[in-house]
């Protein structure tokens, strides 16, 4: 297998339905197999929702759909911690994946259902409610809700004020919403359809806080009627997910048994006594949410399908629809060989592979993590921050390219028939839930100067200079597996200096690494500088820490990028992908172009040529476009648009 450098153009032509296939098993990778054993199992029949269903008949379809992916063996593959193996984790992912080519209300129903109820008790329970809950979850005997999120905090979780308060003369469990501010809110599954849920407040123990714990606690009876000391309210008509019943959840000292208590991390024995394992009550939260992790991944990777499946759509338009009589012809001219469309398009395909790649990564790194038999708590904190980071940037990406498609399609993208709009109004959301993404980029950016923290902390002060002197630029990127490659490169550029050719990948990786650095060390002086318990000081760093965690975030996808293409045997399908490479590089550098200038990292001349490179890049992929769509492996009798059917 050859290195990876660039060469620009293919010069081999090949079928294109041939590269499109080759391109699937290069983008799937590791999980192709498994992929395609998800689209084989899926039921494609009716998988997508009638735009013009009420909300109530939404409610009832996606259900019923919910049922049918069910009994086509969807949803079962989340399991007891006990019984957790890296191939069970990645099939709990890749069938969240494989629901996303459907209707996303049914995916978010499924993600309420099986990943956040079902996880919930799988990840925060203990064997025996494993064996008293968990099938009955997986399988939809029990309907449930994930009721985390509260009128007064839904970012700041630690925050919540439902109130968990042991009796120790009943040996039960007191739930209560204390204030208007503490009743949950946006719940899936609470308006209409939830029969438990399993709640997050603060714990109360012979009336001292233990801080938030999770408990289930029955909502309605058999006949649908809330339980005494429960209401169930319904937020209505939403954005998007229509067919998803959020509602709000609020109790009035409802009494449920100690054994309800999901206490893998934290429980009350039969004296009434608080225990836990975890002493440090800052990292029990943590470790308690870091159990529930794996919903994040799924938003991240449902995200990515719908841009795929978006970009799928508007490339096969833009290939047959037709715009103005080209000069030299009587023919008009494809709106794909536009320059404007291609850089409207092209750029992100190629992103939509490089964070393919990145999710790929996610996967196995959850896949190791959350199986292994001992705990380790930098691996657990490294996936934490690469699934918080994923999830940002596949939300962001898609948001952006499903209104990009919508646009590129003109009026037919706007009619609900060509399912663009239906994709814009669900994925939006995809950006709040599962953590709202500028507070997740904190979060990455947090586990970014840990790291630092972690690398320059340990030297002494000597230690600390000849590091300096021996690691110029490279000091606080700690790379694994994936960005061994790019680290070579990168030193390799870094000789070379400017002359680097603009496809060069070793440039490319330099530049990345020196967004990423510059931006983390400087960063890292100014919280050193600064009071940390002044609201004033830390709240002026807020752009800098954001910055840091997308330039953090970019090298990570470009790493993953470079890898996966050393993976991929040579062929027109290797080639192909080191272009969009390129593609997704160019572009991720051009838009930071004015950092890149203001800090001197490039000259103004290399600044300037860059779009003449994207376009070139992008005219020389542009008869490859189809191929490229086909790539993402999204079949195209799912993508339901009547105007390719024209
Ligand atoms: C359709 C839908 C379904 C949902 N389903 C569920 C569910 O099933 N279960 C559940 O528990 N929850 C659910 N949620 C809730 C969801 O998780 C929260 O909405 C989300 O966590 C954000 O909380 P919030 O709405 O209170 O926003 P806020 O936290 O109030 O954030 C509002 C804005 O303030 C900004 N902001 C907040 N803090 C900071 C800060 N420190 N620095 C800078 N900016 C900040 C944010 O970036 C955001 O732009 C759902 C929400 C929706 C809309």
């Amino acid at each position: 297998m050859s290195t990876v450098t660039t060469a620009r153009v293919s010069e081999t032509p090949v079928a294109e339905a041939d590269l499109g296939l080759a391109l699937v098993a290069a983008f799937e990778g590791a999980h192709h197999e498994r992929r395609m054993a998800g689209r084989a199992a899926f039921p494609a029949e009716g998988m997508l929702r009638d735009p013009l269903l009420g909300l109530s008949e939404a409610r009832a379809w996606t259900l019923h759909r919910l049922d049918e992916l069910v009994a086509a063996g969807f949803g079962q593959s989340i399991v007891a911690v006990e019984q957790a193996t890296a191939d069970t984790q990645i099939q709990s992912l890749i069938d969240f994946e494989t629901i996303a080519y459907g209707d996303l209300s049914v995916a978010i129903k499924s993600g309420v259902q099986h990943g956040l109820f079902g996880g919930a008790i799988a990840g925060l329970g203990t064997p025996a409610h494993h064996q008293r809950f968990l099938a009955d979850a997986l399988s939809l005997r029990v309907l449930g809700c994930f009721a985390m999120t509260e009128r007064g905090h839904g970012s700041d979780v630690a925050s919540l004020e439902t109130t968990i308060s042991y009796d120790p003369d009943a040996g039960e469990f007191v739930v209560h919403s204390p204030h208007e501010s503490s009743a949950k809110t946006y719940i899936g599954n609470a308006a209409a359809h939830g029969q438990m849920a399993t709640v997050f407040g603060q714990l109360v123990v012979d009336g001292v806080e233990r801080g938030v714990h999770c408990i289930l606690v029955p909502l309605r009876d058999a006949d649908g009627n809330p339980l005494p000391g429960v209401t169930l309210g319904d937020n209505g008509h939403k954005g998007g997910l229509l067919g998803v019943d959020n509602g709000t959840i609020a109790f009035d000292h409802v009494r449920v048994p100690r054994d309800m208590l999901l206490d893998r991390f934290g429980s009350v024995d039969a004296q009434g006594r608080y225990v836990s394992s975890i002493e440090n009550p800052n990292r029990r939260f943590f470790t308690m949410l870091g159990a529930l992790v794996r919903g994040r991944i799924c938003i991240g990777g449902g995200a990515a399908i719908s841009a795929r499946r978006a970009l799928s759509i508007a490339v096969r338009y833009a290939e047959r629809r037709t715009q103005f009589r080209h000069p030299n012809s009587d023919d008009e001219s494809p709106l794909l060989d536009y320059l404007a469309h291609q850089r409207k398009l092209l750029p992100a395909i190629a992103r939509a592979y490089a964070l393919g790649f990145a999710q790929n990564e996610l996967i196995d790194s959850y896949g190791t993590v959350s199986s292994a038999a001992d705990h380790d708590p930098r691996a657990q904190r490294a996936l934490e921050t690469l699934a918080a980071g994923l999830k940002v940037l596949n939300t962001d990406f898609a948001n952006a390219a499903i209104q990009t498609c919508r646009e590129a399609c003109g009026g037919a993208g706007y009619m609900s028939e060509n399912q663009l709009t239906q994709l814009r109004a669900d994925t939006d959301v995809f950006a709040t839930f599962e953590g709202d993404n500028t507070v997740l980029l904190q979060l990455v950016a947090k586990g970014v100067l840990t790291d630092y923290r972690d690398v320059w902390g340990g030297l002494g002060r000597l230690g600390l200079v000849q590091a300096s002197a021996r690691m110029v630029g490279s000091a606080v990127i700690e790379r694994t597996g994936a960005g061994l490659l790019a680290e070579r490169l990168a030193g390799t550029a870094r000789r070379k200096g400017d002359s680097a050719a603009f496809y060069d990948r070793g440039w490319h990786a330099w530049m990345f690494e020196e967004r990423e650095r510059h931006s983390v060390d400087s960063l890292a002086r100014r919280m050193r500088a600064a009071d940390r318990d002044s609201f004033e000081q830390v709240n002026a760093m807020q752009d800098h820490v954001l910055f840091v965690a997308r330039a953090h975030m970019e090298r990570v996808v470009l790493d993953s990028f470079i890898a996966g293409i050393e993976a991929c045997p040579d062929g027109a399908a290797r080639q192909t992908l080191e272009e969009l490479c390129t593609l997704f590089a160019l572009t991720s550098l051009e838009s930071d172009a004015g950092w890149f200038l203001a800090h001197n990292r490039m000259s103004d001349t290399r600044a300037k040529a860059l779009r003449r490179q994207i376009n070139q890049v992008c005219a020389d992929l542009r008869p490859r476009a189809v191929a490229l769509v086909e790539g993402f492996g999204v079949p195209a009798e799912w993508l339901g648009a009547a105007m390719l059917d024209a």
